[in-house]
């Protein structure tokens, strides 16, 4: 028997957050250390230093949404995982579809930041999704299964990587896929996990993001191999973020 670890509850504030915002992070680290999962934020990078400043000592942990997968050079506007270690952060979201999609981010380049978080000593938070057009020609299980492949580097542990399985059609657009969908694709994900890295595949967390609510949280963690969530729009306030992860 495997026991199950603590679920994972990982917030993305994607472009959103001033100083003003971290209030927020305030009311969720003092909150963090009654909870029975783990709790990471992960805020736009202008505050990441601020937050993990802010979190010391309490258990919410702060991570970066995305990082360059070379450690310095010239790279304009880019940020390198060793940048993100100094400033605070324990994570870091790589693949994450808004990324995919907007800049062309590969399952190769997700794979080399990955590896860029490794090296820093960053847990990756590795996001995976079909879009809509991919789900209703049949190829969600197939869009998945080359993602995770393509992405996760062979050194993939489950103390260095948690899986996001986020349907593309299910963030920020209210819309969350049946249960039978996510328990569907979290099966899949863990046999594949558990084919290529054995126990460490066992044990990966696998977190289910988009529209995740504190109102559909206990749902969506009832389902087999779901072992957190990543959560967008409702991570941005305390009482949101603290609704979904007293139900984990
Ligand atoms: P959402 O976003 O919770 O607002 O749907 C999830 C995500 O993009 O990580």
């Amino acid at each position: 028997i495997v026991s199950r670890p603590r679920r994972l509850i990982a917030g993305n504030w994607k472009m959103n957050g001033t100083g003003e915002a971290l209030r927020e992070i305030e009311a969720m680290a003092a909150a963090a250390g009654d909870l029975a999962c783990d709790l990471v934020l992960c805020p736009p990078s202008t505050l990441v230093e601020r937050a993990a400043r802010l979190v010391r000592g309490t258990s919410l942990r702060i991570g970066a949404q995305d990082c360059h997968a070379q450690p310095a050079g010239a790279f304009t506007g880019d940020i390198s995982a060793e940048m993100l270690v100094e400033a605070g952060a324990s994570h870091v979201i790589v693949g994450h579809s808004e990324r995919r999609m907007a800049y062309a981010e590969a399952s190769a380049l997700v794979a080399a930041k990955t590896r860029a978080a490794y090296r820093a000593g960053l847990v990756a938070i590795i996001c995976v999704g079909e879009t809509e057009a991919e789900r209703d020609a049949g190829r969600a299980l197939g869009v998945v299964a080359e993602q995770l492949a393509g992405s996760l580097p062979d050194d993939a542990t489950a103390q260095n990587t948690a899986i996001a399985y986020e349907p593309v059609w299910a963030i920020g657009t209210g819309r969350v896929p049946a249960e039978e969908q996510i328990a569907e694709i979290h099966a899949a994900m863990r046999q594949g996990l558990l084919a290529r890295f054995s126990t460490a595949g066992a044990e990966m967390r696998l977190l289910y993001g988009g529209s995740v609510k504190a109102g559909n949280a206990a749902s969506i963690f009832a389902v087999p191999h779901v072992d957190g969530a990543l959560v967008g729009g409702a991570s941005l306030k305390a009482e949101d973020f603290l609704g979904i992860a007293r139900a984990a």
